[in-house]
């Protein structure tokens, strides 16, 4: 502990770092940073809020918070097909803890690193553990991954595989015990969750609409469908299952995971079919699932051509 650290002090030991970023032309340090939009280029913003008790554990690693609190904005700029830029980071926390703060700035620039993406600014504050990070990134003009361009015909997919931090969560919770072989597997899926920046580049000038999974397929997916005044059908034969799920749970409880677990942070997209072609060659980790339809609802569609109901919501904050 180092009670004598002022907050200028901290903000320079943990959070100002040189950047290589050309359209950075002022950082940390002033009353604001200043950056620069080449032309040609549009911006797209998120900002999400993580949150001690509802996002994490108490014991969640500050390694961990520093990661997956980024990688959620992460996950959001990879959605819309947007190259990440910059972040500022507003941290609330209930005491100045030198440990904390080390462990947590590396968690968080081991991920900003990898995508080449800049800090530039936050505040801090105290208080109930917050991490509040906004996300930049560029788009090119009239290209961007939204909610709304589904068209009937086109085919629904989703990266990896669903349900991993759904079934983690209760793992980690001690509600469902895994087979050890597939523990550092789930521990990532829960706490290091890759924002699929590369997928969502490769899908910006191919797919008609996307989102990022982040409260369930079902209740996402619903989001593109009511968004782009569509329907869809999905099939429960075709949901990627990885070995962990398959292997801890019985078919339909690890069908329920993947259709209404959150936290997986996986792109769910749609696309027209003569586009598969250049898809398969892009992407390697994806899984078609169903098509979308003209006639309005989600059709979820059993291993024996039944209709299916899912017993889960997705998660909802309010
Ligand atoms: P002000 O009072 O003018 O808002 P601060 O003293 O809060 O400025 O912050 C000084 C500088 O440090 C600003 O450039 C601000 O963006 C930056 N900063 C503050 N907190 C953080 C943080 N947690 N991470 C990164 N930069 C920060
Ligand atoms: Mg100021």
């Amino acid at each position: 502990m180092s009670a004598s650290m002022n907050e200028f002090e901290i903000i320079q030991r943990f959070f100002m770092r040189p950047t290589t970023n050309p359209y950075v032309l002022l950082n940390i340090g002033d009353d604001c940073a200043i950056t620069h939009l080449p032309a040609q280029t549009r911006l797209a913003t998120t900002v999400d809020s993580f949150i001690a008790g509802i996002h994490c554990f108490d014991h969640t690693a500050p390694r961990e918070i520093g990661h997956k609190a980024l990688a959620k904005n992460l996950s959001d700029l990879a959605a819309m097909g947007a190259t990440p830029q910059w972040l500022t980071l507003a941290l609330t926390l209930p005491e100045v803890n030198d440990t904390w703060l080390t462990e947590f700035s590396q968690g968080f620039f081991h991920l900003a690193d990898r995508y080449q993406v800049s800090l530039i600014g936050g505040n801090l504050a105290r208080g109930p553990l917050n991490v509040t990070i906004q996300a930049m990134g560029f788009l090119p003009p009239q290209q961007a991954l939204t909610r709304k361009g589904a068209k009937p015909g086109d085919l629904i997919y989703v990266t990896h595989t669903l349900g991993d931090a759904g079934l983690a969560l209760q793992w980690l919770q001690n509600i469902i015990s895994v087979e050890p072989q597939y523990h550092h597997y789930l521990w990532q899926r829960w706490h290091q969750p890759e924002p699929r920046i590369l997928e969502g580049l490769a899908l910006l000038d191919i797919a008609h609409a996307a989102i990022d999974i982040s409260d369930g397929l079902v209740a996402d997916l619903n989001h593109i469908l009511q968004q782009s005044h569509v329907g869809a059908r999905i099939y429960l034969n075709r949901l990627p299952l990885s070995a962990a799920l398959q292997h801890t749970l019985p078919f339909y409880d690890a069908i329920e995971f993947a259709l209404s677990g959150g936290d997986d942070y996986e792109l769910c997209f749609t696309l027209p079919p003569h586009l598969q072609p250049t898809l398969v060659k892009r992407l390697l980790n994806v899984q078609c699932i169903g098509e979308i339809t003209a006639s309005p609802g989600l059709a979820i569609i059993d291993k024996d051509g039944l209709f299916y109901q899912p017993k889960q919501q997705g998660y909802r904050h309010f």
